[in-house]
């Protein structure tokens, strides 16, 4: 039977910037609730060694990380359910959302924490190989590059950042781009073309990665190539490639309630996590299209936990008063 599950906090999303709010959140006595959505433990679960976030020595796993932080949320006493919110109105206090189950959940405050998803290329080879040569993010993995050939999709401030950042790295990097000039900023792209280890293919498509499958897993070892213009087709040798295209926020939900800017990304204050409606905080990659770091999506999930807190203390106090 659905029912109508009245809360404090209610926190949408179960990534790290979630599981951060809502384990500073329990522990402040708020009795948050967690609807976990359609990818529980978020983007760290499809991708396969962690080796920059603090706290371990060694290599771990992204799925095993995230279970570790749903442990520790519960077992400060969040609640977490499996259900995924399909509506909400945050047009008045508590806030209503409606889940897949039926189940209507009504929120004094709220933290926004469904993430973002990498867009990817759709092309033959880059789902099979993703984690053995073919990444969407340089800072998460081009460690694993160092010394070797790799390549970079996209024209944008994140293909030219990557560039740049595994250009330390690699051995070679080649930022492949479907059209013939690249949109980021002037600053980024002088300084990718004064990389002596960097060039740039124009005008050219990535038609497929093609897999090295002698070894005990299939890897990269090159991308087959189409020019646009011309129509000629060409073979790269690479060992990795890193897909740059762009992100997609998981805000649809809130689109029309909540600002956001052309891209779809929440917009919060300056410095803090919260939104255009009082009591509505966000946090982790609906909001920051700029670091995108499970540790970055932690820091802001503990700030909206704590904001929360405050926003939920100030209206404690003015209820109390209300009824005097
Ligand atoms: P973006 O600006 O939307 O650029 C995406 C790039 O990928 C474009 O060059 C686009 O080509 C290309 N592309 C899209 N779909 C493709 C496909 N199917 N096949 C091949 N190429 C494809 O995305 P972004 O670079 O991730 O940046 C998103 C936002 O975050 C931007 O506002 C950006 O300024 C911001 N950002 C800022 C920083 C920073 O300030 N340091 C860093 C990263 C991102 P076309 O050019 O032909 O459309």
């Amino acid at each position: 039977m659905p029912q109508t599950i009245a809360c404090h906090l209610l926190i949408l999303g179960a990534g790290p910037a979630g599981y951060t709010a809502a384990i500073y959140a329990a522990r402040a006595g708020l009795k948050p609730r967690i609807v976990a959505g359609m990818q529980p433990g978020g983007q760290l679960t499809i991708t396969t060694e962690v080796e920059n976030f603090p706290g371990f020595a060694g290599p771990i796993q992204g799925p095993w990380l995230m279970e570790q932080m749903q442990a520790q949320a519960e077992h400060v006493g969040t609640v977490i359910d499996q259900d995924l919110i399909t509506e909400v109105d945050l047009s008045d206090r508590p806030f209503r959302c409606l889940a897949d189950s039926g189940n209507i959940y009504m929120a004094d405050a709220l933290v926004i924490a469904t993430g973002a998803q990498a867009r990817w290329l759709g092309i033959p080879g880059e789902k099979e190989l993703s984690g053995f040569g073919v990444s969407a993010c340089a800072t998460c993995d081009g460690f694993f590059y160092r010394g070797k050939d790799v390549a970079v999709v996209g024209g944008g401030n994140s293909a030219t950042e990557e560039t740049l950042y595994l250009s330390n790295l690699a051995r070679h990097v080649t930022l492949i781009h479907r059209r013939d000039s690249l949109r980021s900023e002037k600053i980024l792209q002088a300084r990718l073309f004064a990389k002596p280890n960097v060039s740039v293919i124009w005008d050219t498509a990535v038609e497929a990665v093609l897999a090295d499958a002698s070894g005990r897993m299939p890897v990269a070892r090159a991308l087959a190539l189409r020019n646009l213009k011309t129509g000629a087709a060409s073979e790269l040798p690479v060992h990795g490639l890193f897909v740059a295209i762009g992100h997609d926020p998981a805000t649809a939900l809130f689109r029309g309630q909540l600002d956001m800017d052309a891209e779809g990304y929440i917009v919060t204050a300056p410095g803090v996590t919260r939104t255009s409606i009082p009591g509505v905080f966000a946090a982790g990659d609906v909001q920051d299209k700029v670091y995108r770091q499970a540790v970055t999506a932690a820091g802001t999930g503990c700030m909206a936990a704590l904001e929360a807190e405050k926003f939920l203390a100030a209206l404690g106090a003015e209820t109390a008063m209300a009824a005097e």
